[in-house]
């Protein structure tokens, strides 16, 4: 019985998050980063960030969330399971120390989560996503990874031998949350909060590829466990921000999965079985005879007068992709918030409609020379999605020309 009341509960307060995130989350994040855009321009009289890294981080965002459409959340899951067969003790869930308790322990689990993402490096390939963009704005909090949840759920699960698992899908949500904001340049130094909580400063050393940024400040919340484990760096030099070798792409796919097919060639590279799986499980800078987490001194050096990947393109292609990317944000849009009555396949099928246009919208912003077919592809397939009621007409006067068409057949 209180099995069944804690999966009703959880399925409820799962419901519940999707529409908090799209009722509440998405309008002031957007919010946010419109203030941070008009803000910036004001204070430095440029903005903080350009349509095509903007809309990659965004559309990162967006796919991955989409195998919560497919498969249930891989850390309630396997929480519910350890808590409902092998917990030691039941904190009560009504207690503050239970609270305060859990909100100490998800973020020094999110602490070892992400420094494992970073010192091994298949979990690396998924975490690297987060780190592609070459800018630092509240978008760059969006980028996140399709495959990282399905690995960050086990270092949780010790949690679930004492913490209810309704306290528990609270902090996981709020330790989130918390990490949006401080991703901004806008804010300097807070003082003394500095010293305790992961801050806009501590978190741009996190992201930064300069030799004294490489693989430090990896609180969520608190700062304190990088001072307590050694990992913690102050701002010094211009952080240059991004990846230490930088992808230079816009396309989601490559974004997302670029890494798997380095490792796989790396590992390619090595002769022996050990040598093989040691570039899948030290760190992403290890070779053969170097330490666990290989040699920094080796990456390119920074000097603070890089600049990122912004390549020009036409204004009226801007307008396009701008316009066809908040046509694909209301279609992800309806899709989430009408899971729950549509059909997998229907939910398949959007769900593929929307990873082919964000594909096909970062083709146009790489300028491949794939773009156009692909991009006829796509158009050929919300016509026909349109047409069949999958998804429907955002604009009015977008489903005039099959109107149009209807008519000339009468006649
Ligand atoms: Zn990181
Ligand atoms: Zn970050």
């Amino acid at each position: 019985m209180k099995c069944n009341y804690q999966i009703i509960f959880l399925h409820q307060f799962w419901c519940t998050q999707e529409i908090f995130h799209l009722s509440i989350a998405t309008p002031v994040f957007l919010g946010l980063m419109f203030l941070e855009l008009v803000v910036g321009v004001l204070k430095t009289g440029a903005p903080g960030v350009t349509i095509s890294d903007g809309l990659t981080s965004i559309s990162a965002g967006m796919i991955s969330r989409l195998p919560m459409l497919l498969v249930r959340g891989c850390e309630l899951s396997a929480y519910m399971l350890v808590w409902e067969r092998y917990r030691l003790l039941e904190l009560p869930w009504d207690s503050a120390w239970t609270w305060w308790f859990c909100l100490l322990g998800v973020d020094f689990c999110y602490y070892w989560v992400h420094r494992f993402a970073h010192e091994v490096a298949f979990l690396w390939a998924a975490h690297q996503v987060h780190h592609s963009s070459e800018y630092y704005n509240l978008s760059t909090a969006l980028r996140q990874s399709l495959t990282q949840q399905f690995a960050s759920w086990i270092f949780y699960l010790p949690m679930a031998l004492a913490v209810p698992p309704s306290i528990f899908a609270v902090h996981i949500q709020l330790n989130l949350l918390y990490q949006f904001w401080i991703h901004t340049e806008l804010i300097r130094d807070l003082g003394p909060l500095e010293w305790i909580f992961n801050t806009p400063k501590h978190h741009r050393v996190h992201h930064g590829r300069n030799l004294y940024c490489i693989d430090k400040n990896y609180g969520g919340i608190l700062i304190i466990w990088d001072r307590l484990f050694g990992t913690f760096a102050l701002e010094a030099d211009k952080v240059v921000y991004g990846l230490v070798y930088p992808i230079k792409t816009f396309e989601i796919l490559s974004v997302q999965f670029h890494y798997y097919l380095y490792l796989w060639d790396k590992s390619n590279t090595y002769k022996t079985i050990s040598d093989k799986l040691s570039a899948f499980i030290k760190g992403p800078s290890w070779s053969p005879g170097k330490p666990r987490l290989g040699d920094h001194l080796n990456n390119p050096k920074v000097t603070g007068k890089e600049v990122p990947h912004n390549p020009s393109w036409s204004p009226l292609l801007q307008v396009y992709v701008v316009l066809h990317f908040l046509l694909v944000l209301q279609t992800y849009h309806d899709l989430l918030e009408n899971k729950m009555m549509l059909s997998q396949l229907t939910i398949l099928g959007m769900t593929l409609y929307v990873l082919l246009t964000l594909t096909s919208l970062g083709f146009i912003m790489d300028q491949r020379p794939a773009a156009a077919a692909l991009e006829m592809l796509r158009c050929v397939a919300m016509v026909t999605l349109q047409r069949y009621g999958a998804v429907k007409p955002l604009l009015p006067w977008l489903a005039v020309p099959t109107e149009v068409r209807r008519q000339w057949r009468r006649f």
